[in-house]
């Protein structure tokens, strides 16, 4: 009998026992390419020799130090390398040990900035249907997945969802990408002026769309009128990049290609490539010296964050990103797994779009694709097509509820940024006999 208590019950699961390179090894010796970076972590593959160094050194000088006692020379190393590298104004780096704490951070800290301004009459987020923030019961209030919600929605604070950026399914004919993208925006003002914009904190969201829409990109502009929306109405930006940051888009900061600057930005994932959990909260130095200089405590806090070890992993991490050059190559080996995955696709019947930017890539499945038609949501592609995919040896990511959070299939791919041009073909080829046995064997019960 199995005495943990998995995410799935009834799964059966491979044991992992190595890892090299982009591949997991299982115990009977079974290799599976790793497409998906587990959820968008594992960016430097499974073995990184100067990552692991680093661990091995600092558990030997020592493991951890509670925050409340001491700091320690890798955090601060850390946060001044986040720090500088950083667009904008963000300043400050609050270390917890994943992304679901990193928002909650955020979204506390958010609050507690205008507490201590004085303006205790703002209480309330907006964010957007089709994100993904965390499964703490603060990061899924402003999420917008309707599937991961609606179990624990009485336990959920009030938060005003605006429509998702998402173009594929949102633009209408009449409207060029430009124009879809402002009135996309033009919904935070909107819905500001509806709840009072005097009332609201923060708007919160994903600069690339990650786990619940697929690897969806915001049209041009869309975010520099969120940016003016947000400054006309004195209300915060936060991003969340705990998936598409840290280099995965191409950028350390997938908001960097946006233009624009953040109040706050939430990191996880890719910043500790999967070698100890940690997760940060950035914040700009306007909101930290307002607590400086106000209640000089911000009331929040968790036992294992700025974990010594976990900070050293996440320097060595960033250290590697600068020192192998991964950041272009993120770039030239994103445009080329675009480039391989439509020219596989090219005549699949059921392939709607292939999206993304950088090594953050999506493919969303029709049942029809001319009239964007999905697959009937009874079908479960998305576990079929894991299931499938892990058989021929590749771990990819593919989630239901891609159109609105209820029906719609898309498969989610972020591999380690160290994945070469064969090892890309490789990706292609599995996933191509992945989803093509899965949607041929179902498209019968969705017409
Ligand atoms: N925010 C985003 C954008 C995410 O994609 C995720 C996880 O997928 C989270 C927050 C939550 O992170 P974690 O699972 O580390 O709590």
């Amino acid at each position: 009998m199995n005495h943990i208590f998995q995410r799935h019950c009834h799964a059966s699961l491979p044991v992992a026992a190595r890892g090299e390179g982009v591949y997991i090894f299982d115990q009977m010796g079974k290799s599976y390419l790793d497409a998906s970076g587990g959820a968008a972590v594992s960016c430097l593959g499974h073995s990184h020799p100067a990552v692991k160094a680093a661990l091995h050194e600092q558990i030997d000088q020592l493991a951890y130090a509670h925050t409340g006692f001491f700091t320690t020379e890798a955090a601060q190393n850390l946060a001044d390398k986040l720090v500088a590298s950083a667009p904008g104004k963000l300043e400050h780096v609050y270390f917890v040990s994943g992304g679901s704490e990193a928002v909650e951070s955020a979204l506390k800290l958010a609050r507690q900035y205008f507490v201590e301004k004085g303006e205790t009459q703002r209480s309330r987020f907006i964010s957007r249907k089709q994100s993904y923030h965390g499964n703490t019961l603060g990061a899924l209030s402003v999420g917008g997945n309707a599937l991961r919600r609606e179990p624990f929605s009485p336990l959920l604070m009030p938060v005003e969802h605006i429509s998702a950026c998402f173009a594929y399914h949102g633009q209408q004919a009449s409207e060029t990408a430009f124009e879809y993208g402002q009135r996309m925006a033009n919904e935070l003002e909107e819905r500001l002026l509806e709840v009072g914009p005097e009332t609201v904190i923060a708007f919160i969201a994903e600069p690339v769309v990650g786990a619940t829409a697929g690897a969806v990109v915001a049209e041009e502009g869309y975010f520099k009128r969120i940016r003016e929306i947000c400054d006309k109405y004195g209300v915060l930006l936060i991003l969340d990049e705990v998936m598409c940051g840290m280099g995965r888009t191409g950028t350390l900061f997938a908001h960097e290609q946006e233009g624009i600057e953040a109040d706050m930005v939430t990191i996880a994932k890719g910043l500790g490539a999967g070698y100890q959990p940690i997760g940060a909260m950035m914040a700009s130095a306007e909101i930290h010296n307002t607590i400086s200089n106000g209640s000089g405590f911000f009331q929040h806090g968790h036992t294992y964050m700025g974990h010594a070890t976990a900070v050293a992993g996440s320097l060595a991490v960033l250290n590697a990103i600068d020192q192998d050059a991964l950041l272009p190559r993120v770039r030239v080996a994103g445009d080329l797994l675009q480039a391989k995955l439509e020219k596989r696709f090219e005549n699949h019947a059921f392939i709607g779009d292939i999206r993304g930017r950088g090594l953050f890539r999506a493919i969303e499945i029709m049942a029809d694709k001319e009239k964007k038609i999905p697959f009937a949501a009874s079908t479960k592609l998305h576990t079929k097509i894991k299931a499938q995919a892990m058989e021929l040896g590749l771990m990819c990511y593919p989630m239901p509820g891609t159109v609105d959070g209820q029906e719609g299939h898309h498969v989610l791919l972020a591999p380690p940024f160290i994945i070469s041009d064969d090892q890309l073909d490789e990706l292609t080829d599995k996933l191509y006999f992945s989803i093509d046995a899965i949607t041929h064997k179902h498209y019968k019960e969705s017409v």
